[in-house]
C-alpha cells in the first residue's frame, strides 16, 4: 500500500521542528530513520498530517560522555551506535545488544531514539535503556522536559510522549569497569526481531554477586526489569540452585502473548533459558573484571 497523503517539512532545527508539531494540533510525526514510521504509514496504521523530518538538524548525530552518563542523539544511527568506542568502553551491554539489531539497510537509516520512541516490546535499544535508567530528553514550544524511563512506555507501541514533542536524545547509565554482562536471544532469522531476549549486568564483590539487573523483552507489552529474579541473585552464592530460582522468578514474572511465531508458554520457557546463558556471561565476565 502507500501512505495517505500527507505535508512533509524538513526541520531546520529542534525550535523548527517543536513549532510545526504545535501546529500540526496532535497530527504530526517525527520521521527520523523512517525504518518503523514509513511501513506503518504504508500500511496506514498512522495518517499523520505533516511529517517532520530532523534529519537536517546539526548536533543531533553525537555520542557523548555528559557527566558520568552517556548521551545518544536522535539522529545517531544503528550502525553508529554499534560502532561507537564510547558506547563499547562505558556500555558495552548496548554493543553487544546492538549486534542483533535488524540488517545493513535498516541499520543504517534506523536511529536508537527512534528506536525507544517507537516502543516496539521486542526491539533491543528501548529494553537497554530500561537497564540503563535511560532519560529521554523531550522538546516541544512549552519548553523542555527530562522522562525518565520508568515513565516513558505506556504499552507496546505506546509511549508518554506528547504529540507535540521532539526527542532530542537519551541518557544512559555508565557502567563500572567491573561490571559483568550478558545478552542473549532468540530469533528466527539473525536481524529479525526477537522472540525473546534477556540481559543481564552484575558485579562480584567478595565472591558474590553484587548490584544485579536482569531486563526482558518481548515477553509482554514492554521491555521490563524483573526485580524478583534480581533478589534472588544478589548477594547470594551463585550456584545451580540460586540460578534455578532465579529463572524460575522470571519465568513466574513474565506475561508473553501467543501470537504467529510463538505461544506464550514457548516463549516462558525460551526466556528461562536465555536467562540461564546471560547469568553464566555476567558472572564470567563479572570475574574476569573483579579487581584483583
Ligand atoms: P522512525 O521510523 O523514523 O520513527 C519511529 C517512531 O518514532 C515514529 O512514531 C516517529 O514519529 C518516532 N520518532 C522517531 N524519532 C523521534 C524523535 N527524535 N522524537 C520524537 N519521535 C520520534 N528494531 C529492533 O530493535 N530490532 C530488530 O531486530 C529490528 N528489525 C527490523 C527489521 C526490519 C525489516 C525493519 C524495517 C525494521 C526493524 N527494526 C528493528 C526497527 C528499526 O530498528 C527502526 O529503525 C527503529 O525501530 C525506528 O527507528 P527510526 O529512526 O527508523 O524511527
Amino acid at each position: 500500500m502507500k501512505p495517505a497523503v500527507f505535508d512533509y517539512v524538513r526541520a531546520e532545527s529542534v525550535a523548527h521542528a517543536a513549532e510545526v508539531l504545535a501546529g500540526a494540533g496532535g497530527d504530526g510525526k517525527v520521521i527520523a530513520g523512517g525504518q518503523s514510521l514509513m511501513p506503518m504509514m504504508n500500511f496506514r496504521l498512522v495518517k499523520p498530517s505533516v511529517l517532520v523530518d530532523i534529519n537536517a538538524i546539526a548536533g543531533l548525530d553525537r555520542v557523548e560522555l555528559v557527566g558520568s552518563r552517556i548521551r545518544v542523539g536522535a539522529l545517531v544511527r544503528h550502525f553508529m551506535t554499534a560502532r561507537d568506542p564510547l558506547i563499547a568502553q562505558r556500555a558495552p551491554v548496548v554493543t553487544a545488544a546492538m549486534k542483533h539489531v535488524a540488517h545493513l539497510t535498516v541499520r543504517n537509516r534506523g536511529t536508537f531514539c527512534g528506536s525507544v520512541c517507537h516502543a516496539d516490546p521486542a526491539a533491543e535499544m528501548p529494553m537497554m535503556t530500561v537497564m540503563l535508567d535511560g532519560e529521554i530528553h523531550a522538546v516541544s514550544t512549552r519548553g523542555k522536559r527530562m522522562i525518565p524511563i520508568n515513565a516513558f512506555f505506556a504499552g507496546s507501541l505506546v509511549t508518554s510522549l506528547e504529540p507535540d514533542e521532539v526527542v532530542t536524545a537519551i541518557d544512559l547509565a555508565t557502567m563500572p569497569p567491573n561490571m559483568g554482562f550478558g545478552f542473549h536471544e532468540f530469533a528466527r532469522r539473525h536481524g529479525d526481531y526477537a522472540l525473546a531476549a534477556v540481559a543481564v549486568l552484575m558485579r562480584r564483590e567478595n565472591g558474590r554477586p553484587r548490584d544485579v539487573r536482569i531486563a526482558v523483552m518481548g515477553l509482554g507489552e514492554m521491555p521490563s526489569r524483573i526485580p524478583t529474579a534480581e533478589t534472588v541473585i544478589e548477594g547470594n552464592e551463585l550456584s545451580d540452585l540460586t540460578i534455578a530460582r532465579a529463572v524460575e522468578s522470571l519465568r513466574a514474572a513474565v506475561s508473553p502473548n501467543t501470537d504467529l511465531h510463538a505461544s506464550a508458554d514457548y516463549r516462558r520457557h525460551l526466556a528461562g533459558a536465555l536467562a540461564k546463558r546471560a547469568i553464566g556471561d555476567a558472572w564470567l565476565r563479572a570475574r574476569e573484571a573483579e579487581p584483583a
